[in-house]
């Protein structure tokens, strides 16, 4: 396992902990080979359309917590995405159990261009005072960004003052959008300040409870976990701040996407002793059996898992089948962040589909937990072989544009908002599944197979879109190698 600095206030970003990177073509199998030989290198672009921002995804990990409130220090701008969380919380809330949602607590600081002169620090310990006495929340997250780290402000003292002062957790999140190229990042300072001055240490173990690492899915683990005799403690999306502090006495971690949940899982596994179940999350039909397998070992429910598999297989097969004679041969492409784009991989090939490619926004070579069989790709070549057509682009949308335009799938899965709306201008029936837990196990492959199967033949709205979309990419960027600008020269020039 790595070795995880949680004294430290600021966590490492992922291209240096990890050896992650943003650039690569080739193949799946190419991909994961130099993984593992140790020759990875990241390609730069030479031409690059904007990135994410890690603060939004460092802030991802903390709004969406019950009775949190969260400051954005720095221009207001920079919180201006945040919003998109209070509608995700409300919208999935129903899912996960809530008969009431209640509205997310986010505030800027709104530093303007004199702060950037004189300093931000005393905007901040006022406005964690003002948060405080509006909300009385039971922790304040503080989510720094490029204006804040660029002045240097003392965001780490001022909460250690105001956490004081409060009598509540005031956590700093280090997570400034100039760090890294890759946002994911955004997740694990996140986690990095949830796990260092949240999680307690266990008071008392409990045997039966499972901390699941996820976003906001459908709660799919309680009726699972129920025939297992188990008990689900979701992280963070949806818990208290007390559930949180008692992640330190569950049984073992789960995660449903590794890109999100690498840091959080090592974390607890290094500092508690809570096992992280570090194979794959259970997509497609062998690593649904792997996983669930691991669990049993991990809970000694060994019994119990092969019972509840026979059951599953006996229960979805038919369908499985039914669906792949349908699908088979099918072609499809795929756009998503890593680990998650990896699993949509396994469905498609599971449901006898032919992935013709990938754009895929990062590629981390490894976990936290170090362990080389964790990787989530490996297991999709090891399973079902190799996927053509792999690119590592973060959300470089004119090299998206530029393959679509040459492979023309029968359909284009993506995982992100924005992205579908490249294949549907292309015809190319297009679809995004927000719930993270919706291919799991047999009955996800059931679930996904029929979702594609309707996309696919209900394409009249595309076709008709194709007709009268316009394209902002010109033919002469279309007629070029969609590689043109990756590791490429800086000087091409357009006829
Ligand atoms: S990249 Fe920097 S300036 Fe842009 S939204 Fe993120 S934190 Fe704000």
């Amino acid at each position: 396992m790595n070795n995880l600095n949680l004294k430290a206030s600021e966590v490492v970003v992922r291209e240096v902990r990890l050896g992650s990177i943003t650039g690569f073509s080739g193949s799946a199998e190419e991909l994961v080979g130099c993984a593992r030989c140790g020759k990875l290198t990241d390609q730069a672009r030479s031409f690059s359309q904007t990135l994410g921002c890690s603060a939004s995804n460092a802030s991802c990990t903390v709004i969406l917590i019950q009775d949190a409130a969260v400051i954005s220090h720095g221009p207001v701008g920079c919180a201006g995405c945040l919003h998109e969380f209070a509608f995700t919380y409300r919208v999935n809330g129903v899912h996960r159990g809530l008969s009431k949602t209640t509205p997310r607590r986010i505030f800027s600081t709104d530093l303007t261009e004199k702060d950037t002169i004189y300093g931000g620090n005393q905007k901040l310990a006022d406005a964690i005072r003002e948060v405080y006495d509006r909300t009385h929340a039971n922790a304040i997250f503080i989510v720094t960004t490029c204006a804040s780290g660029i002045i240097g402000d003392d965001v780490e003292g001022i909460a250690g003052e105001a956490e004081e002062e409060l009598g509540v957790p005031v956590v700093a999140i280090f997570c400034e959008g100039f760090r890294s190229k890759i946002w994911t990042s955004g997740f694990d300072a996140g986690y990095h300040g949830i796990a260092r001055k949240l999680i307690k240490a266990p008071e008392k173990k409990q045997e039966d409870l499972i901390n699941i690492v996820n976003f906001w899915g459908t709660d799919i683990f309680a009726e699972w976990f129920g025939r297992l005799n188990l008990r689900a403690n979701y992280l963070t999306p949806y818990a208290t701040i007390d559930q949180i502090a008692h992640a330190s006495e569950a049984k073992a971690t789960i995660q449903i996407c590794s890109t999100l949940g690498s840091y959080l899982g090592a974390a607890l596994e290094q500092e508690y002793g809570v096992e992280e179940i570090k194979t794959s999350p259970p997509y497609g039909i062998p690593q649904t059996e792997r996983w669930f397998r691991e669990l049993g070992r991990i809970t000694n429910r060994e019994q119990e898992v092969e019972r509840f598999l026979a059951e599953e297989r006996e229960r979805w097969l038919p369908r499985i089948r039914e669906l792949r004679e349908k699908l088979s041969g099918k072609s499809a492409y795929v756009t998503a962040g890593a680990s998650h784009g990896h699993s949509l991989l396994a469905i498609l090939k599971e449901l006898g589909m032919k992935p013709q490619g990938a754009a895929i926004f990062h590629h981390d070579p490894l976990y936290d937990n170090g362990d080389v069989n964790a990787d989530t790709l490996q297991h999709v070549v090891n399973d079902y072989g190799d996927v053509p057509g792999y690119n590592v682009c973060n959300k470089q949308e004119f090299e998206l544009v530029n393959i679509l335009n040459r492979v023309r799938p029968d359909i284009l899965l993506a995982r992100h908002g924005g992205m579908t709306l490249w294949g549907a201008k292309f015809g190319i029936p297009s679809l995004l599944i927000g719930d993270e837990h919706f291919g799991m196990g047999y009955q996800g492959l059931v679930r996904y197979g029929e979702r594609i199967l309707e996309t696919i033949e209900n394409d009249e709205f595309v076709k008709n879109l194709e007709k009268h979309a316009i394209n902002p990419y010109t033919k002469w960027w279309l007629d070029q190698d969609p590689y043109t600008f990756l590791g490429g020269d800086l000087n091409v020039q357009r006829d």
